[in-house]
């Protein structure tokens, strides 16, 4: 059955070929949803959309560009009357370790996780509230839980673990207008985030920390996105939900 018949989603960062974004569009319309990919590169969004089938848009837009944000946002909800769902799954990552980090590093990093949630939430909060419904679903990290750990450094656990606190805070003085709010904490789901940067070493060492004692896949990230996009969580809002094979038992 279709979980989200006749629902408008845009989802950031969703034109990476194996990335949890695009695997999330797909599913989102099986699902009987019409979706938005809004992602730096203009031909690879189109592309994306194209995959997906007709009437699936991609737009060029990077997701720290305030203006930029608004604008397409503004754009899909003339055309299509509202936006219902929107996954901010754009993000970047960086191995460095504490010392490491500069100025440049720690604005990449905090500006696209963190500051593009803000911005891209912030475009559809007005048109979720006139039709008090919405679900806003937030890319977190394991990393933002547990302190790195896997690939990214301090500033991206640091970006994540404010992503965390940006959903629960949303998620407060959204609810009154039904608006849901959420964060999927992934483990390490292989894709072009990590693609030719792990050592042999790290793989095998990420592996023994995992109980399930395998990565994740794209589509077990977005399977947890279809539920917390779709009515199946309609009484879950401000969770954070953890996609990692046991990675944080505790
Ligand atoms: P990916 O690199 O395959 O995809 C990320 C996408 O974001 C790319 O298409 C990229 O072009 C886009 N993007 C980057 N900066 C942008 C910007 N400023 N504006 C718009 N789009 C931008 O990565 P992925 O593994 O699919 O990661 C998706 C999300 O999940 C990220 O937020 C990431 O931090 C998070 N995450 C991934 C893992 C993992 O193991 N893969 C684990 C935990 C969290």
């Amino acid at each position: 059955t279709a979980l989200l018949d006749g629902q408008y989603a845009v989802i950031t960062g969703a034109a990476s070929k194996r990335g949890l974004g695009l695997a999330t569009a797909r599913l989102f319309a099986k699902h009987g949803a019409t979706i938005a990919i809004l992602d730096l590169d203009q031909d690879a969004a189109k592309a994306a959309a194209a995959e997906l089938g007709k009437n699936h848009i991609g737009m060029a837009c990077n997701v720290i560009d305030h203006d930029g944000v608004r604008q397409m946002m503004d754009a899909l909800i003339q055309k299509w009357g509202r936006v219902d769902i929107l996954v901010n799954n754009a993000g970047i990552t960086q191995p460095l370790k504490i010392m490491d980090i500069s100025a440049k590093n720690y604005e990449d990093v905090l500006d696209v996780n963190l500051r593009g949630t803000l911005y891209c939430s912030q475009a559809v909060i007005p048109t979720m509230r006139e039709n008090k419904s919405g679900s806003i679903v937030n890319m977190s990290s394991v990393s933002a839980q547990r302190g790195g750990g896997i690939f990214g450094g301090p500033h991206y656990s640091a970006a994540k673990a404010g992503v965390l606190g940006l959903t629960k805070a949303m998620a407060r003085e959204l609810a009154p207008d039904n608006i849901r709010v959420n964060a999927i904490c992934p483990g390490f789901i292989a894709t072009d985030i990590t693609a030719g940067k792990l050592t042999n070493d790290m793989q095998s060492s990420i592996n023994a920390g995992i109980p399930m004692g395998r990565p994740g896949t794209a589509d077990e990230v977005a399977g947890c996105a279809l539920f917390l996009a779709s009515d199946l969580s309609a009484y879950v809002t401000g969770s954070e939900v953890d996609v990692n094979g046991g990675s944080l038992i505790h």
